[in-house]
Parts: C-alpha cells; structure tokens; sequence
C-alpha cells in the first residue's frame, strides 16, 4: 500500500544511519509507533533542519514505500520542547517517557490517547523542570498502563474482591490484594495505595506527592505488572538504595 501519510508526530529517537541520514522511531496520534527513515538530514543544507531531534513534536508528510520504514517528505515544527534540552534532569525524564511509550506501543496500533499523554509530558517538562521528578514519571508510567489495558486492579482485592484490609500487591493477581491473599505478594503500605490510585486519578501535571518508600513501592508495582502482563522491562526511575551492610 504505497502512498503519502500526513501525521503529527512526536519523536521517540533519532538514530544516525550511514552519511547523512537518520532512522527515526516516531509516535503518531492514529498509527501509533512508526518507524522512518530521513535522507540526507545530516547535510548542512537539509531542507528538514534540526526538526528530527528526539523530543520533536512535528507535522509531517511520509512515504509509505513496501518496506518497514516509511520515507519523510516534509515537516513542519510544531513544538521543538527546546527548554527540556537545558537541564539533564529533564532530558533523562523525557527520554525516560519516550522509552516507556516505545516499549509498551510497540505496533501501529492506534491510541490517540498516548500520543496526548506524552505530549503533555513533554510539554509539562519544557515548562518547569520540578515535573522532572519520579512521582510524575510514576504517574506517566500507571497511565500508560491504562491506556495499554494492563491497570492493575485497585478497588478491591484481586484476588477474593474484598474491599478491607488491602496490605499488599500481586502483579500475578493483577492489582492489590487483602491480608488473606497475600501469598504471591509483596506489600504496599496505604500511602503507596493512595499514590497509585491518585496517579490514575489525577491529571499529570498534578501527580501526587509521595515519600520515597511509597514511590518505591508504586514503582515495583508497576513494573512488575508491565513484566508480568506485557513481558515488558520497565528500567527504573528511582536510583537503587545503597546496600545494607550486614554486621
Ligand atoms: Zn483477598
């Protein structure tokens, strides 16, 4: 199906490819992740600019040829998100949620819903580097989980559906669990409850605050829901705590 595509696009990567062109992982609002190639960007009089640096948000035409790889034709900058360049605390978090997006969308699937919710996060991080910290990249991650169909069951136990007495999380169960079902699971205090719930709840640029034990504990969970249910490695966000030193 040969044929010109017009898309926005946000631009996941940009990957250097021989002389003077680029292999780009794009995602679209209504196809999803794409992969595309730029020709001849790399030269110092590329009509596409610096328009195909990673963070983009873009207005492009490609050329959908017969292979995986589609050909840009034009583009126009929408949104550079140049401010997110300035610090490394906002560079790390944007290529963070980009790498998040392209392991759990991997296909051309469309879901307008994560091409919204990146752009919000990368805009929330061109604006103030505080959204740079690990509560709003824990919020970004739980609604990508809802967008993909994996949020983890969190009103009542998944295992038995009691609704008292939820002291733990069971990414086999698929949510949080009460006292009796905990087998399988690892705990989660109330305040790491409340934070995944809130993060859900709330727009991204409010995702609640937590205490570093709470963010640790939501950050389990969501990780081992996305290895659990999509064979998905979510890298972590939250540095490893220092090894206790046994005495
Ligand atoms: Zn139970």
């Amino acid at each position: 199906m040969a044929g010109s595509l017009k898309t926005e696009a946000l631009v996941l990567r940009s990957i250097r490819y021989g002389e003077a062109d680029r292999i780009l992982h794009l995602y679209t609002p209504h196809h999803g992740r794409l992969g595309a190639i730029a020709k001849g960007v790399r030269r110092a009089r590329s009509r596409f600019g610096a328009r195909l640096e990673p963070f983009f948000h873009v207005r492009m035409v490609l050329y959908e040829g017969r292979g995986d790889l589609h050909t840009v034709t034009s583009v126009d900058t929408v949104d550079p998100h140049a401010a997110l360049r300035e610090h490394a605390q906002t560079l790390d978090a944007a290529a963070r949620a980009c790498d998040a997006v392209a392991r759990l969308f991997e296909s051309a699937e469309p879901h307008p819903e994560v091409f919204t919710l990146l752009r919000n996060e990368l805009a929330l991080l061109t604006a103030d580097p505080a959204h740079a910290r690990a509560a709003t990249g824990l919020a970004f991650r739980m609604k990508l989980l809802l967008a993909a169909g994996l949020l983890p069951q969190l009103a009542s136990c998944a295992a038995c559906g009691e609704p008292e007495g939820l002291t733990g999380f069971s990414p086999a169960a698929g949510g949080v669990v009460c006292s009796s079902c905990e087998g399988a699971a690892f705990p989660l205090d109330e305040e790491g409850y409340r934070f995944l719930v809130s993060a859900v709840g709330r727009p991204l640029a409010h995702a609640p605050e937590a205490s570093e034990r709470a963010l640790r504990q939501a950050e389990r969970a969501i990780a081992e829901t996305a290895a659990h249910h999509a064979h998905v490695r979510l890298p972590p966000l939250l540095r490893p705590t220092a090894p206790t030193a046994t005495v």
